[in-house]
């Protein structure tokens, strides 16, 4: 697609007819996952049809602005690119009734680091170039079962995961995030001693409070080092387990690609040896495939 779509000015994206969150005729919608190509469809057909839908949407209401959520990305799905969301945007008539809703957890599935100060002023900068900060209207905080770049959409409670809680400082006190709305979106299943799975609401108040204490807080100080390293202890377990299972799923995908690259080899040099070898091998791989896809359950 072409980067030359026009964007709103600045100017024009704060003047005072520009609805905003907090005026109560304006509510926001929930927010829509922009989707996925479908088995067919390109990239652009589908951006056209997503924006189609918006302007269908905004045509039959006048007080509804939605917002567009970034994805944590994989397969074909659309909006795991900052380009993805300014292109749907693009294509939307009535650019004053849209918006981005960034989530923190598929920001990082999705390649965009928000871990330390500079990697998260980095990843709001390309935020501002490609899509333009005033379309920022919400965002979703959650922490990530999965490290960056994963494609994995796996929300971790705030401090346990692979974001950490100095991205949260970075959050919490960043200037221009200052009236956009917040939202949890953490997991509060807890198990009982018996394995009983029920839901602790509790949660949420507690990482409120805790999200609340580091705004102003020294992210060098003693106390803000302390809490930081009491989460990252928390989540240390189920971090760890994540990469082991990582690890193995890759060594199965990477022993796969070396078999097939063995049989076309084996192909191009003539029908006896080729087969050969990829039964050889094939047992293995089945062997660990089935302990990766146990390591895989409970997700999402
Ligand atoms: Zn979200």
């Amino acid at each position: 697609m072409s980067s030359s779509h026009p964007l709103p000015s600045t100017a024009a994206m704060y003047s005072p007819t520009y609805p905003t969150p907090s005026n109560p005729l304006t509510p926001l919608a929930p927010n829509p996952s922009p989707g996925n190509t479908g088995p067919t469809a390109t990239r652009p057909t589908a951006i056209a049809r997503i924006a189609s839908a918006l302007n269908r949407a905004h045509a039959s209401t006048c007080t509804v602005t939605p917002l567009l959520e970034n994805m944590a990305g994989g397969g074909n799905v659309i909006g795991s690119r900052f380009e993805d969301l300014r292109d749907i945007i693009a294509l939307v008539h009535d650019r004053t009734r849209i918006g981005v809703c960034l989530d923190t957890c598929h920001a990082l599935a999705a390649g965009y680091d928000l871990r330390t100060p500079s990697a998260f002023a980095a990843t709001l900068a390309e935020f501002d170039r490609v899509v333009g900060l005033p379309y920022l209207r919400a965002l979703h905080l959650n922490d990530s079962k999965a490290p960056l770049g994963s494609g994995r959409d796996l929300h971790q409670n705030i401090g346990l995961g692979f974001l950490g809680l100095r991205a949260f400082h970075c959050v919490l006190n960043e200037r221009r995030f200052e009236g956009v709305p917040m939202v949890l979106e953490t997991p509060v299943e807890v198990k009982d001693a018996e394995g009983r799975v029920s839901e602790d609401r509790g949660v949420w108040a507690r990482e409120i409070k805790l999200l609340e204490g580091l705004v102003g807080v020294d992210a060098e100080g003693e106390a803000f080092g302390r809490l930081e390293k009491e989460s990252s202890e928390r989540g240390r377990g189920e971090r760890e387990r994540f990469l082991e299972g990582l690890e193995r799923r890759e060594g199965v995908k990477r022993r796969k690609e070396e078999r097939r690259r063995e049989r076309e080899e084996g192909r191009g040099k003539g029908k006896g040896k080729g087969g050969k070898k990829g039964k050889g091998e094939g047992k293995g791989e089945e062997g660990e495939g089935s302990a990766a896809s146990e390591s895989e359950s409970g997700s999402e």
